[in-house]
């Protein structure tokens, strides 16, 4: 007979959507269980940008110390081909996922939920959930659980109604870090690279190291033959040192745009990345992870029927934010459009710097 036990609120994934669920759900008052499939700290493909949205909440959650020694961003130059435009703009921090996310999960183990890592979640037919760590399986029954294990999760596999819903033209990422001196990348600006076959973002990390991430067809990952050889390609003419893209530890993604066929049933609210993504270009997915987690916390801590305002709420947090993203998306297929733009930014960057500041809305729970 397998072990079995209890909690209020089961967190499935300690990214940031399920360490903020968790956080929120535990300083509600809530006995919360957060399980992580990973050892920590663990790393993600992610351009490690956090925007002025995230930070927002996570000092109006009170973890705004998460982000100590996070470098700020004070530019964003956008390079296709052979034009270059460079914008100012002083906002959002650079920051290790692998600081960020331990950090976070810290404040919800701080808040008093109960952390295992190495453990796998699997939400069963009935609305158990199976944990698998190692050899040992369990039960854990949870009034309300939140399922926030990201693009390659596969705790709601067992469920009928949670299909994913994936975009035909979707593009997948890739990433990894990258030493120091080998690409041209100030502290403090973010380069984005943009091709017809997708884009590549370089950030420079506090630690120095360079954190490297992209989207992009998966036709044309097929045919550079290599990821590294797909990065060196998208980053023409700035990555100096071939042998540091050939050493580096690249990691891969499956396919981006998606959405969940739908985001609650009973006794399940779906946060994060596992509800659905659109592109990383405008550097939001943490952030949106971060308002639904601390939102989905807050409702299944304090109501036993969370399930049937949540589809609203998350709609309320982020559907502005991820149509803006899908337009953008749908600009950048258009080079010409992206030249044009360019063209006119890099001669007047000003209407641009305005744009970019009042397209980022506030996303806080
Ligand atoms: C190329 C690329 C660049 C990006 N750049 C940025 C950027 O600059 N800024 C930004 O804000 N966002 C960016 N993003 C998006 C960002 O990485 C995600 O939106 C964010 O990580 C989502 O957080 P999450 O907590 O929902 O999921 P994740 O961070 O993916 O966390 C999910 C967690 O669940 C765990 N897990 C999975 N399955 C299970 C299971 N069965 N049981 C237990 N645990 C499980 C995983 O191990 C993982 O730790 C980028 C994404 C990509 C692909």
């Amino acid at each position: 007979m397998t072990a079995r036990e209890r909690c209020e609120v089961a967190v499935i994934g300690a990214g940031p959507a399920g360490a903020c669920a968790a956080l929120a759900a535990a300083r509600a008052g809530a006995r919360v269980v957060l399980v992580e499939r990973a050892a920590f700290p663990r790393a993600k493909v992610c351009g490690c940008c956090l925007a002025e949205s995230g930070i927002a909440a996570l000092a109006a959650a009170g973890a705004g110390d998460a982000l100590a020694g996070a470098t700020p961003l004070r530019a964003i130059r956008v390079v296709s081909g052979v034009r270059a435009m460079t914008l100012r703009r002083e906002a959002g921090v650079a920051i290790a996922r692998e600081d960020l996310d331990a950090r976070l999960v810290d404040a919800a183990r701080r808040a008093g939920a109960e952390v295992r890592f190495e453990t796998s979640a699997r939400i069963e037919p009935d609305r158990s959930v199976q944990l698998t760590r190692g050899e040992r399986v369990s039960t854990l029954d949870a009034r309300t659980v939140i399922v926030a294990d990201g693009l390659q999760g596969g705790a709601l596999d067992g469920v009928p109604g949670f299909d994913w819903r994936i975009a035909p033209r979707s593009m997948m990422g890739f990433g990894a870090l990258l030493p120091s001196g080998s690409l041209d990348c100030p502290r403090g600006e973010v380069h984005m690279h943009v091709a017809r076959e997708g884009y590549i973002g370089a950030v420079r990390l506090p630690s120095g190291e360079i954190d490297i991430a992209a989207a992009v067809a998966p036709a044309a990952l097929r045919s550079a033959g290599s990821v590294a050889a797909c990065a060196r390609g998208l980053l023409a003419g700035v990555a100096h040192d071939a042998d540091a893209f050939t050493r580096a530890r690249w990691r891969g993604t499956p396919q981006l745009t998606r959405v969940r066929a739908r985001l609650a049933a009973p006794g399940i609210l779906v946060a994060g990345d596992a509800a659905g993504y659109v592109e990383p270009f405008t550097g939001e997915g943490m952030s949106w992870a971060i308002a639904t987690g601390l939102a989905a916390g807050e409702l299944a801590a304090r109501d036993a029927e969370a399930h049937l305002a949540w589809a609203a709420r998350h709609a309320a947090l982020v559907a502005r934010p991820k149509w803006r993203c899908r337009a953008i998306a749908r600009i950048l297929r258009s080079p010409a459009l992206v030249a044009a733009a360019i063209a006119i930014g890099s001669r007047a960057p000003r209407p641009f710097e305005r744009l970019a500041a009042r397209l980022e809305g506030a996303v806080l729970p």
